[in-house]
């Protein structure tokens, strides 16, 4: 026992100074209550079991992985990288700084390192960028880590600027971490008022397929109908509003480091020069960082570019705008000349 707390330790500090923010070790069984959670999500949606049930899974890791005999679940904060208030403003700010995929992250190369070093222990591991071998944010919880919100985002002392990775492990261990964060105030509902959509109708109630960050990057051949399309308002690719007005994510956003890459993207990502990209150049510069829209769905892309401009439709804007929507007009697919059709009507122009 003695012996398998000195690893734990070890292991927790090697974390540390890698630069990990927090880190736990979980039982696999600690997991299976997942299920009970997510069937009483499922029950307040209408729709809930096609929305959600899929995730079932994430609980039995054991089943999945059967040689588990611990998960390993780190957290990471990425709340420290400069992102513009242009950036910020369309797009989610988890996936401008996303480390998935990415080998020239930071955080990236330190979970590398980090699983490296399980290996060096004699330690097997499996895990997953995406979508990992489990539910990350009930992990994370059920590590002692910190909490999550009403908002269903999982939070730190850093607040919910973070990122999670898990690990199933060949060792039996555990480590149950600390955290010194209050629960949300009864009375607060700013993350529920806020949301553009009503996606998130009540405190830890979220209708995935309605939420910005589903819509926007949804490879389904869908133009949504007209309300849904101005609710999106702005958001090019995610949505940040939940946390964004979350009182307890106050000040918490550091805006130091560059974030690898980021700023040789920068000047594709208005909405103007998404309508100005060719196909090719989207998947060359867009497609490797904000990978949820696949390449077979690239006209996602002209979609939502064009959706931010009909929203934010405004004199100032106006010849940039009709003209990136009367290029469109000659686009390759039907649903993207379809919408710019109906906004060069909308706005008498056709
Ligand atoms: S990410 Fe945006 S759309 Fe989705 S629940 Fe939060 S506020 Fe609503
Ligand atoms: S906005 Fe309020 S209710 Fe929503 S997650 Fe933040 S503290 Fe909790």
């Amino acid at each position: 026992m003695e012996k398998n707390l000195l690893i734990e330790e070890e292991i927790q500090q090697k974390a540390y100074a890698l630069g990990i923010e927090k880190l736990g070790i979980i039982k696999p069984e600690a997991m299976l209550d997942y299920a009970d959670r997510l069937r009483e999500r499922m029950e307040r949606l209408p729709n809930g079991e096609a929305i959600y049930g899929r995730f079932i899974r994430f609980a039995d890791v054991q089943k999945n992985i059967p040689w588990t005999k611990s998960i390993i679940v780190a957290v990471f904060h990425y709340g420290h990288y400069n992102i513009t208030k242009e950036m910020g403003d369309r797009y989610g700010k988890s996936y401008l700084v996303d480390s998935r995929f990415n080998e020239d992250s930071p955080e990236r190369q330190m979970l590398i390192a980090f699983e490296d070093y399980l290996h060096s222990l004699g330690i097997k591991t499996a895990s997953n960028e995406h979508p990992g071998i489990t539910a990350m944010r009930w992990a994370a919880y059920k590590a002692g880590l910190g909490i999550i919100r009403r908002n269903n985002f999982f939070y730190t002392e850093k607040g919910s600027w973070v990122g999670i990775t898990a690990w199933a492990t060949d060792k039996e261990m555990e480590l149950i971490g600390k955290h010194s964060l209050e629960e949300c105030s009864v009375n607060c509902n700013k993350c529920i008022k806020a949301c553009p959509t009503k996606s998130l109708s009540s405190p830890y109630t979220m209708n995935m397929i309605t939420c910005v960050s589903r819509l926007s990057t949804s490879n389904d051949m869908d133009s949504y109908n007209d309300e849904t399309n101005r609710q999106m308002g702005g958001w090019v690719y995610g949505c940040n509003v939940c946390q964004e007005v979350c009182p307890r994510n106050k000040n918490k956003w550091e805006n130091k480091d560059i974030f690898p890459g980021l700023i040789d993207i920068q000047q594709f990502l208005s909405p103007a020069q998404i309508m100005n990209l060719s196909y090719e150049e989207i998947e060359k510069y867009l497609t490797p960082k904000f990978f949820y829209i696949n390449k077979e769905s690239l006209w996602r892309w002209k979609l939502n570019a064009m959706n931010v401009m009909i929203n934010e439709y405004i004199e100032e804007h106006k010849k940039e705008y009709m003209a990136s929507i009367q290029l469109a007009l000659e686009d390759k697919y039907e649903i993207v000349r379809e919408k710019a059709r109906w906004a060069l009507n909308k706005f008498g122009l056709l």
